[in-house]
């Protein structure tokens, strides 16, 4: 399959290495930052192939980042994915209406993770395909 460059915005180191881990073995590019403001910027720069979003992020939340990169023409076919935890199914709601195109649960599943994450991929390649 082709690269695949994946943003990732999360603040938790942890979550940050783990995620990092699991698409690099599989053959992704991810760039990663660790608060909305720099995760908006590097958004533009690079608009990657897909954003996975934390929501819960210092300062500005995973809703205002995806608010504000949803007002990025460029990015207006990039799918955004919420990573939410498992106990705020509100979340969900919640991110869908900031613009997210889905969410994936923490805590992350390393079984389930990729192949999510490549559905979603999957998905955008066929409507851009159809468009
Ligand atoms: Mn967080």
């Amino acid at each position: 399959m082709t690269t695949c460059t994946v943003l990732l915005i999360e603040d938790n180191d942890q979550n940050r290495y783990l995620v990092t881990f699991l698409l690099e073995h599989h053959g992704c590019k991810v760039v990663s930052a660790a608060d909305g403001i720099s995760g908006i910027a590097a958004a533009a720069a690079i608009v990657p192939d897909l954003i996975l979003l934390d929501i819960q992020l210092p300062r500005m939340d995973g809703y205002e980042v995806a608010r504000d990169l949803r007002s990025i023409v460029a990015l207006g076919e990039v799918p955004i994915i919420a990573v939410t935890s498992y106990a705020m199914s509100g979340d969900r709601a919640k991110a869908i209406a900031a613009g997210c195109n889905g969410y994936i649960e923490k805590p992350i599943n390393p079984d389930t993770f990729v192949a999510e994450i490549f559905a979603y991929l999957a998905r955008q390649q066929q409507a851009q395909a159809l468009s």
